[in-house]
């Protein structure tokens, strides 16, 4: 194993290594595949000992980024998270558990790309961009644009993800990150829902709607056409049932041994209306009223 102290010796360790070298970070996807999925990689570099790779910071301009290697339970707990965007500490609070949250990075969440990935969707809705830097420089992408597939990112092998960073949002933003999954703990996503958007309180007028869906396509997605439903109108229990009956269809999900594509479809409909009012209502007072408002 590896450990660099620069993203550029890095990645050119990567490099050099060939297929089949893989970075580090907090281990809890990687070592599980290793010991588990029968993943032998030829090289491990440690991305820990490189500079500058954690850490939440509000810029000048209203932007706030968080460093790759940031860890799930540091995003639940910010004060300028918890304060500023609820429903994203919400949705890493939501990752596994205590342990793993102290261990597992945003970056790593991001470049192992499970569609079920818990942090992405409220990232997604955030508007978030990815920082990617390799031996030929780096690049900013919208995150969006950033999975390909299962496992599947835009970034080549030696290509680091070094931060992630919100712009600035409107004061009057609201969001939900609702994760649908009947076990409730310790249970990857069946469903996650991410949804944000602009709230004029007096109408109760929305816009800039963003509904994020995790866990029923290949790789996170926009309900853009239900996104369309709610932009510009005032919002109602009525328009939320549509919206959410829109983006039931926009989903694409797979039937496996945990349930069917049809029970996925149903529950996004439910799940994207319940996190559309409760994004509405303001942001739950406690974990209890959280897990409570849910259904
Ligand atoms: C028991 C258990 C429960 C879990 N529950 C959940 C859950 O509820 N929700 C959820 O979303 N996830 C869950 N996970 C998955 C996991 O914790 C997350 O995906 C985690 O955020 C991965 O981050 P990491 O730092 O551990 O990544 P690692 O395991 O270190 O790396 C993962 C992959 O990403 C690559 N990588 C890591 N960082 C970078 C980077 N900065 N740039 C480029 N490539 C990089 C690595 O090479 C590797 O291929 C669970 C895992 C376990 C073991």
């Amino acid at each position: 194993m590896y450990q660099p102290t620069s993203l550029h010796e890095a990645s050119g360790l990567l490099k050099e290594s060939g297929p089949g070298a893989r970075f580090l970070a907090g281990g809890t996807d990687l070592v599980i595949a290793m010991k588990e999925k029968g993943l032998v990689p030829n090289y491990i570099v440690d991305l820990k000992k490189i500079p500058g790779l954690t850490g939440i910071r509000e810029n000048t301009d209203g932007s706030m980024t968080i460093g790759a290697l940031t860890t799930m339970r540091e995003i639940e707990i910010s004060p300028f998270v918890t304060k500023k965007y609820p429903f994203l500490a919400q949705s890493a609070a939501e990752v596994g558990s205590i342990q793993i949250r102290n261990r597992a990075t945003v970056g790593g969440n991001m470049a192992n790309a499970t569609p079920s990935a818990d942090v992405a969707p409220a990232l997604i809705a955030l508007n978030a961009t990815a920082k990617i830097v390799g031996l030929s420089g780096e690049k900013q992408v919208l995150l969006e644009e950033f999975f390909r597939g299962p496992g599947q990112t835009i970034m080549s092998p030696e290509e680091i993800l070094t931060e992630i960073t919100i712009p600035k949002t409107d004061p009057l933003l609201v969001g939900e990150y609702i994760k649908f999954s009947p076990r409730e703990m310790m249970d990857l996503a069946y469903i996650g829902v991410a949804v944000a958007f602009v709230l004029e309180q007096k109408q109760k007028r929305a816009s800039n709607v963003r509904i994020v869906l995790g866990a029923v396509a290949p790789t996170p997605i926009r309900a853009r056409k239900a996104e369309a439903i709610l932009e510009g109108q005032n919002l109602t229990e009525d328009l939320a049932q549509k919206a959410g009956d829109q983006a039931a269809t926009e989903s694409r999900p797979i039937s496996d041994v945990r349930s069917s594509a049809e029970y996925r479809r149903a529950m996004v409909g439910a799940m994207t209306k319940r996190a559309i009012l409760n994004a509405a209502a303001g942001p739950a007072k406690s974990w209890v009223e959280r897990r409570e408002r849910r259904y």
